[in-house]
């Protein structure tokens, strides 16, 4: 999540934040039980083509009842309405897997099923794959996390908490659903459990079955980048209650990192641009922007939302949609909601601290912690304060 775009979507007309009750997950026992389940991550939805390779030379294709083996590499093209994979058309969901060893679409690699499911709408197809949470792991945290800059002790916990956050979107869910979460940071970073450093397997398989749980249960346990010094509850952040391990708590292991301060100028027309995107379909007609003010700051220095006053009146907006549409017209965005703004003679200027959505674990403050000495369990129970790791499986 180290470029985690919120989760909670507000109406831009929301003053405050809603609260979002937290889903209910069983209770688990504390002692060694259940297996490592399956997760099905989202690899890409909408329309799509990649050219799909394996060094066993041969794939097995799945629809229904039938399968097929043909050989590598193979063109799958998503359009809307149908599925070419090779010279055959599909419009139901077909399964591809290499008939041994994995397979490579694009950077990423494979080891099992990825599936192709027509969407609900027929405007596409979600590509999904299903592998036990472990092996996931591994693509996770050679994501989130560099083998070679990040002492052991910050990629157990990183492990740990990648592993807590991901069955809890499993029992959230529940077995119903198409895919758990997506195999980027808007859930967890992920890209194939190939190449794989040593440091990354030591750190998944020594934390085996290792996650967070509080008063019994598995938590959504939120991470990001860089924290600037105190990180951001996540009842005033993302509005969820009932997370008592999740408050805001000083760090100060992320106070080398470049992002621990940062300065942003926005140019008039380039912040217009991207409230143009953010007021679509609201009906509000933009007029000239007078001002950008924060409608309340955080006991950390989190601004959840903006007001905005323009020649037309005023509106309030999630702070992270504007994060989001500024990222997407090329500024490189605010990096995080933990700022201060004032006008300039070509626009705004954003002052901030840290980089991504500041709840729960600092990966960097992590990193620096574990350079000073301080074991995983330290860590963690830095950032999740009254959160115990326990052993599932
Ligand atoms: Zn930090």
């Amino acid at each position: 999540m180290v470029l985690a775009v919120l989760v909670l979507v507000a109406s831009i007309f929301t003053a405050s934040a809603p609260i979002r009750a937290l889903p209910a997950t069983s209770p688990v026992a504390e002692t060694p039980s259940a297996g490592c389940p399956n997760i099905r991550v989202l690899l890409e939805q909408g329309t799509h083509q990649h050219r799909i390779t394996c060094d066993a030379g041969r794939f097995q294709v799945r629809w229904g009842d039938d399968v097929a083996t043909v050989h590598s590499p193979l063109a799958v093209v998503a359009a809307k309405g149908s599925l070419r994979v090779g010279d055959r058309v599909f419009t139901e969901s077909v399964k591809i897997r290499a008939v041994s060893g994995d397979m490579q679409i694009g950077e990423r690699h494979h080891e099992g099923w990825v599936e192709w499911t027509p969407e609900a709408d027929a405007g596409g197809w979600q590509m999904i794959e299903q592998i036990p949470l472990e092996r996931y792991l591994l693509g996770v945290v050679s994501r989130e996390m560099s083998a070679s800059s990040f002492p052991a002790a910050a990629l157990e916990a990183q492990a740990i908490a990648a592993r807590t956050y991901a069955n809890f979107q499993i029992q959230a869910r529940g077995p119903g659903r198409r895919y758990h979460l997506r195999g980027d940071p808007r859930s967890q970073a992920y890209g194939g459990t190939a190449r794989i450093p040593q440091a990354i397997k030591d750190a998944v398989q020594g934390t085996r079955g290792v996650h967070l749980l509080t008063a019994g249960r598995i938590f959504e346990s939120f991470y990001h980048s860089t924290c600037g010094g105190q990180t951001c509850s996540a009842a005033q952040g993302f509005g969820i209650a009932g997370i008592p391990t999740m408050p805001s708590v000083e760090c100060d292991g992320c106070v080398g990192s470049r992002f621990f301060r940062w300065r942003q100028p926005v140019p008039e027309m380039q912040l217009r641009h991207a409230l143009e995107d953010v007021c679509a379909g609201s009906g509000i007609q933009l007029g000239r922007v007078s001002a950008v003010t924060p409608i309340e700051t955080t006991a950390s220095g989190h601004v959840p939302y903006l007001r905005i006053d323009h020649g037309g009146g005023s509106f309030e907006i999630d702070t992270s949609r504007l994060r989001s549409a500024l990222g997407k017209r090329g500024n490189r965005g605010l990096r995080s909601a933990s700022f201060t703004v004032r006008r300039t003679s070509e626009g705004y200027l954003f002052e901030g601290r840290g980089w991504g959505h500041g709840i729960g674990m600092c990966q960097v403050g992590a990193q620096g912690y574990a350079r000073r000495g301080a074991n995983r369990i330290w860590i963690l129970e830095h950032y999740y304060p009254g959160a115990k790791a326990v052993r599932l499986w």
